[in-house]
């Protein structure tokens, strides 16, 4: 089966015009297989969140290629990214990003109905039943204000997973969290990814969190510059 995902030396500049260029990222390949539980590790400054963006189809590279589920996407159009964005991508953020006047049902719903326009009995169906797998149903009507953070983030997680994305990219997803909230949320990221087969890619401060992960990248100054293998079974 093809790579989820395949970046080939990936570079990322900002600036120019009136401001001085800089690059960021400096030639980053990159393949994750379909299934994978990935982390990506590295000091603050390092490009992990210009990387999850580039890959999130957020922010265009500078030069290199991005295939996303064997598709070109560097040379894709703009609509075509966001066609591939909703029906191949979930998001998940260090702060929930739910939208306030909705209950979290209607914040799960939210991806399906941007994506096709209208709510099938099935859409509905999945969303209930992501709902209930991750002992949210009790809270389905409630809204986000009303929910603890550890809950908040369960419905952002559940989300993520609604259009059943081949990958989600998580920025830091536990690090709004408690110790506690951050392993059980974690946990639930590794069941889901277990479930449902969807591969994420992980961008996390917690060394023990990034170990129970099956693979490991290290950013440094905008360069990978190791991937750790976990080789026995993980957890
Ligand atoms: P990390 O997520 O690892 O902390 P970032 O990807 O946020 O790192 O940032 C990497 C580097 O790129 C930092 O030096 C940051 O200041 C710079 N950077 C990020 N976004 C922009 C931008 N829009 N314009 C200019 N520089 C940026
Ligand atoms: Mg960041």
């Amino acid at each position: 089966m093809a790579d989820i995902l395949r970046l080939q030396g990936i570079r990322k500049r900002y600036g120019g015009g009136a401001s001085p260029v800089v690059e960021v990222l400096h030639g980053i390949d990159l393949t994750l297989a379909p299934g994978a539980f990935a982390a990506l590790v590295g000091p603050s400054g390092s490009g992990k969140s210009t990387l999850l963006n580039l890959i999130g189809l957020l922010e265009t590279p500078s030069a290199g290629e991005v295939w996303l589920a064997g598709e070109p996407v560097h040379t894709a159009s703009d609509a075509a990214r966001t066609a591939l964005r909703n029906r191949c991508l979930g998001f998940v953020f260090q702060f929930h990003h739910l939208l306030p006047a909705f209950s979290a049902e209607e914040n799960v719903l939210m991806p399906a109905l941007a994506g096709r326009g209208r709510l099938s009995a099935d859409d509905r169906r999945r969303a209930r039943a992501l709902l209930e797998r991750t002992g949210l149903a009790p809270y389905a009507h409630k809204r986000p204000m009303q929910l603890s953070g550890g809950q908040q983030q369960r419905v952002a997680i559940v989300r993520a997973l609604m259009n059943r994305p081949r990958l989600v990219l998580a920025d830091e997803p536990t690090g709004n969290l408690d110790s506690h909230t951050a392993q059980e949320v974690f946990d639930l990221l590794r069941e889901l990814n277990r479930e449902e087969g969807t591969a994420f890619l992980i961008v996390t401060h917690d060394p023990g969190l990034a170990a129970r992960c099956d693979q490991q990248f290290h950013l440094q100054d905008g360069q990978l510059v190791g991937v750790d293998e976990a080789t026995g079974p993980q957890r």
